[in-house]
C-alpha cells in the first residue's frame, strides 16, 4: 500500500547496512517511523530529503512491519537552521519537544501547521528565538490537549484569584484558598500569566515582536520545564542541553 502524505523529519538514525530510520511527523498518520534505504539503485536519492528538518510530500510503502520511503518531493530542506548552531539548537528542541508530544496514528494538523510556521521563521531570522520557542510550547500543549487553566482557579473556579500560584498537577492556576491542593505550586506573577495567555492565543507573527523581560521569561522558562515534564512525561532534552551549553 502506497501512502502519500506531507511529512517532516524529526529523527533519523542509522539502520543496519547504511540504511537509515527516519521518524517524520506525516499530516496524515501522525508519527511514523519508515526506513529510508541508502542501498541498490536508490543510492543516495533520498539523501536530502531524509535530513533533519526537511519538509516535503512523501510517498510511504508500507511492508510487512515497517514504512518505507520510496520518494520525497522536498518543499523546504530549512538547511539555513542547519547551518548556524544556535538555529540549530532551538530548531533540535522542536522536533524535540515534537517528538515527545504526538504519538503514531495521531494526527494534530494545527500542529502540524505551527511546526512548519516556526522553522520557518527560524529559518529566515535569528531574532527573538526564545520567546518563539516559549510560544510553542505553550501552542503545543494546547492542541495536545494539556491547555492551562489561567482565568480561573482550576480547583474552585472562582475568579478572584489574588496571589495565585501554578500547579502543573491540577493544570492552572491555584487561588490562595485552594493552593495547599498541590505541595509543588509555584509562584507566578500576573505579568506571567498574561504573557502564557498572549503565547496561546496570538499568531507567531505577532509574538514574534514581543519582547519578554528577563525575570518573567525565567519564571516561563521555569513553570512550563515543570508542566511539559508533568504532562509529557519528558523532562531531560538533549537539545536544551546543548542549548545551555552554547549560550
Ligand atoms: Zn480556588
Amino acid at each position: 500500500m502506497l501512502i502519500k502524505t506531507d511529512a517532516v523529519v524529526l529523527k533519523q538514525s542509522k539502520f543496519g547496512e547504511g540504511d537509515r530510520i527516519i521518524t517524520l511527523f506525516t499530516k496524515k498518520l501522525g508519527k511514523v517511523q519508515a526506513v529510508s534505504k541508502a542501498s541498490g539503485r536508490h543510492k543516495g536519492k533520498y539523501a536530502v530529503g531524509t535530513q533533519l528538518f526537511s519538509y516535503g510530500e512523501f510517498v510511504l510503502f508500507k511492508g510487512r512491519d515497517l514504512f518505507q520511503i520510496t520518494q520525497v518531493d522536498l518543499r523546504h530542506s530549512f538547511y539555513s537552521i542547519r547551518e548556524d548552531v544556535t538555529k540549530l539548537a532551538y530548531g533540535a528542541y522542536l522536533l524535540e519537544l515534537t517528538l515527545a508530544a504526538i504519538g503514531e496514528g495521531q494526527t494534530n494538523n494545527r500542529l502540524f501547521e505551527l511546526l512548519i510556521n516556526s522553522l520557518q521563521i527560524f529559518s529566515k531570522s535569528k531574532k527573538n528565538m526564545e520567546t518563539i520557542i516559549k510560544a510553542y510550547e505553550m501552542k503545543l500543549l494546547y492542541y495536545s490537549g494539556y491547555k492551562p487553566e489561567l482565568e480561573c482557579c482550576v480547583h474552585c473556579g472562582t475568579s478572584e484569584i489574588g496571589n495565585p500560584r501554578f500547579s502543573s498537577a491540577e493544570g492552572g492556576i491555584l487561588c490562595r484558598n485552594c493552593f495547599q491542593q498541590d505541595l509543588y505550586a509555584m509562584k507566578i506573577s500576573p505579568v506571567t500569566i498574561r504573557v502564557m495567555q498572549y503565547l496561546i492565543t496570538q499568531e507567531l507573527e505577532q509574538i514574534a515582536k514581543l519582547m519578554i523581560r528577563t525575570e518573567v521569561m525565567e519564571e516561563l522558562n521555569k513553570i512550563t520545564r515543570h508542566y511539559i515534564g508533568t504532562h509529557l512525561e519528558k523532562n531531560a532534552f538533549k537539545s536544551l542541553e546543548f542549548l545551555n551549553h552554547i549560550k
